[in-house]
């Protein structure tokens, strides 16, 4: 029986690190850090995102300063409130929910974020920074979220064999990069137009699925001693929430395993909470964030 990398309770130790180091920076005289979230529209599964997000903010001691658009904002007025953001001192971070309404590109609303204060990572220069190497820049929060999960564990990841399904500019690429960083992993990157799935999940020594399809990855598809990192949420029409892969099989075969839910979600926010800290300590002059040292 596989171990079970829990993101739950790693995520809520992180909260609890997190807010005493808030304390400590507070008690010193300075204000506490904020993030600024845009949310566009009323796409329910944001909304929860959203929420978590403020919630977990409140708990650490960021002040969350929440702006809720209509689904037909104008992008220019969007553009216009990041704009004002972006110069806020009193602004650590910004986070636009996505996906934002099709009227509005995308691409343009992230790089008009202040990369400094981009603490999803999303910004071409963060992007940039992660691919080259460079140390200074902000990390995606899933990815960072599951390199310190596989990390807590004492998962090796150092020559092994790194297969990620999904190649989405959020999850699987940065995923990727982050492994290649320092010549860490062998990494290969699957899509939906990779023709053999299952001839490169077969050879994985730690894979990771990112697609949003209950039950692709199956543990015929994997070898013994895997480990797995689930980062799919799928809603069943039972109103069950589940992964990419098939949990209860594969746990019987791999050498570890997240849970959905309780696996990847909880790091991703955590590391959020981590990104806007560490952007607010060096705003103060001090180093960035340790954790956000991979
Ligand atoms: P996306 O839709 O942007 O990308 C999906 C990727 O899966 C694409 O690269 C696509 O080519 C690939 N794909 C589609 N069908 C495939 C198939 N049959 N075989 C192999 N690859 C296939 O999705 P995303 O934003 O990266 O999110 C993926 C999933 O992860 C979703 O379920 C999302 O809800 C979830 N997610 C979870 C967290 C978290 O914190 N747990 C964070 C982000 C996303």
């Amino acid at each position: 029986m596989a171990i079970i990398l829990d993101g739950k309770s790693l995520a809520k130790k992180i909260r609890q690190q997190l807010k005493s180091e808030v304390n400590q920076f507070v008690e010193k005289g300075l204000r506490n850090p904020s993030l600024a979230v845009i949310l566009v529209g009323n796409d329910p599964a944001s909304e929860v995102y959203v929420k978590n997000k403020r919630k977990a903010c409140e708990e650490v001691g960021i002040n969350s300063l929440y702006i809720h658009l209509s689904e037909d904002t104008p992008e220019e007025e969007l553009l216009r409130i990041i704009d004002k953001l972006n110069k806020d001192e009193d602004v650590d971070g910004i986070l636009v929910q996505l996906p934002l309404p099709k009227h509005i590109d995308t691409q343009k609303v992230i790089t008009s974020i202040s990369p400094e204060k981009d603490v999803d990572g999303f910004h071409p220069e963060n992007v940039g920074k992660l691919s080259t190497g460079m140390k200074d820049g902000i990390i995606p929060c899933t990815p960072l979220g599951i390199w310190i999960l596989l990390k807590e564990y004492g998962i090796e990841t150092f020559k092994k064999d790194v297969v990620i399904v999904g190649a989405s500019n959020i999850v699987g690429k940065p995923m990727g990069l982050l492994f290649l960083r320092n010549e860490e992993a062998t990494v290969t990157i699957c899509h939906k137009n990779t023709k053999d799935l299952r001839k490169y999940t077969e050879e994985a020594d730690i894979l990771v699925v990112a697609v949003g399809k209950p039950n692709l990855i199956t543990a015929d598809m994997v070898k013994r001693d895997v480990v797995v990192v689930d980062v799919g949420i799928n809603r069943l029409e039972d109103g069950r929430l589940v992964g990419d892969t098939d949990f209860e099989n594969i746990k019987e075969k791999a050498f570890a395993i997240t849970p959905v839910p309780g696996g990847v979600g909880p790091m991703t926010v955590a590391s959020l909470l981590i990104n806007t800290v560490s952007v607010y300590r060096q705003k103060f002059g001090y180093p960035k964030h340790p954790l956000t040292d991979v």
